[in-house]
């Protein structure tokens, strides 16, 4: 099985149904993993925590076929219909 460290002290965790996993924050201080066993109550472990290997998913995302970006539609003529009718200029001038 894998081991997990306790981000908090780096002790090993042996109830991983315990660990509390919270959100990596850039403030979060990672202690060196150990051989000494976590006595956090509840052990805490960063997701995606810079001591960890990076998982294989990252790497096969990174493959993974983008979606095409939209094809911008051709602007439609403007409609004749819409367009002033053109004025007389005899009308009005007897
Ligand atoms: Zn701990």
């Amino acid at each position: 099985m894998h081991t997990i460290h306790c981000h908090f002290c780096g002790g090993v965790v042996r109830d991983q149904a315990t660990i509390q996993y919270q959100p990596p924050r850039a403030s979060a201080q990672f202690a060196l993993p150990q051989n000494g066993l976590c006595t956090c109550t509840p052990p805490i472990v960063y997701e995606d925590s810079p001591l960890d290997d990076p998982p294989a998913d990252d790497a096969a995302d990174a493959c993974a076929p983008r979606p095409l970006p939209p094809v911008p539609s051709p602007p439609a003529p403007p409609s004749p219909s819409l367009a002033p009718p053109p004025a007389d200029p005899w009308k009005g001038a007897a």
